[in-house]
């Protein structure tokens, strides 16, 4: 815990509006993952050119935001067709810091938006093949992930890797290691949410979440609680900040009065959890 004039530190990040969420492809997935359908693609900011880009970034910058994440639906191999916004996104406001999420990618696309100055790359980890196959409906396999983190990595760029509990164990105890062996040291978690229309019924339990975060916390990971996670699951907040988690992407309201009066130092940061 980073302690600060002796009060625990917990950064809370809340994005909104100031930090809003673009789909390069609108609702549009041909990937289809069984937790998904691209439904969570729903709420999204959808544009469709880089002209459309440069606007909304400057609208952004100028109600002070803090930045954007740029993503979207993937193609069937999943990648998200972001990296045709590279030479836009040399000409965004320079206030404005941007997370990418590209799915798989090529080295040289990699590498042009790393050129066009993208803050961090956001990047989903598998490692179960099967669920790879079946839930996200993709032909690759571990060593493909772990290309991808080499790829990412290589271009210098801050690399965030999302790990997200529902999947097997394997995928996540294994998709640890790979995170660890590559040395990154900060990492997102996510749990799958309840999706009407999806194999998501319920939401992983409290203690199945709170047993990830000790994992990760046991392979010395930095652990960041995403906002991808049932929010009904209120204890939650509290269980992984008493853990030593310190942060937190969109607790409750609940959950900040709590850390309050646990004399926790809030630090507040309109953006998305990856920074
Ligand atoms: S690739 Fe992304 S948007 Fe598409 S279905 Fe899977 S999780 Fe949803």
């Amino acid at each position: 815990m980073i302690s600060n004039n002796n009060k625990k530190a917990l950064v809370v990040f809340t994005p909104g509006t100031k930090f809003p969420s673009i789909s390069v492809t609108g609702t549009k997935c041909s990937q289809m993952c069984e937790h998904c359908k691209s439904l969570h693609l729903k709420g999204m900011i959808y544009i469709s050119n880089g002209d459309e880009l440069l606007k909304l970034a400057h609208s952004i910058s100028s109600k002070k935001g803090t930045g954007f994440l740029l993503s979207g639906g993937c193609d069937t191999n999943g990648s998200i067709p972001i990296e045709k916004y590279a030479s836009y996104l040399k000409n965004i406001p320079s206030d404005l810091f941007v997370n990418a999420h590209t799915g798989f990618i090529t080295l040289q696309k990699a590498k042009n938006l790393a050129n066009s100055g993208v803050s961090c790359f956001s990047v989903d980890v598998h490692q179960d093949e099967k669920e790879i196959r079946s839930i996200l409906h993709l032909d690759k396999n571990p060593n493909d992930y772990s290309k991808l983190l080499d790829i990412l990595k290589s271009t210098g760029v801050k690399v965030v890797p999302h790990l997200t509990v529902g999947f097997s164990y394997d995928d996540f105890i294994l998709s640890a290691e790979l995170v660890k062996s590559k040395g990154l040291k900060d990492v997102v978690l996510l749990s799958m949410v309840p999706t009407k229309g999806t194999i998501v019924e319920k939401s992983p339990s409290d203690n199945t979440i709170i047993d990830a975060v000790k994992i990760l916390q046991k392979k010395k990971l930095n652990v960041t609680i995403g906002c991808m996670r049932d929010r009904t699951l209120r204890e939650l907040e509290k269980k992984c900040i008493e853990m030593g988690v310190n942060k937190i992407a969109n607790p409750s309201l609940e959950t900040i009065t709590w850390a309050n009066k646990k004399g926790y130092k809030i630090e507040r940061r309109n953006m998305c959890c990856c920074f």
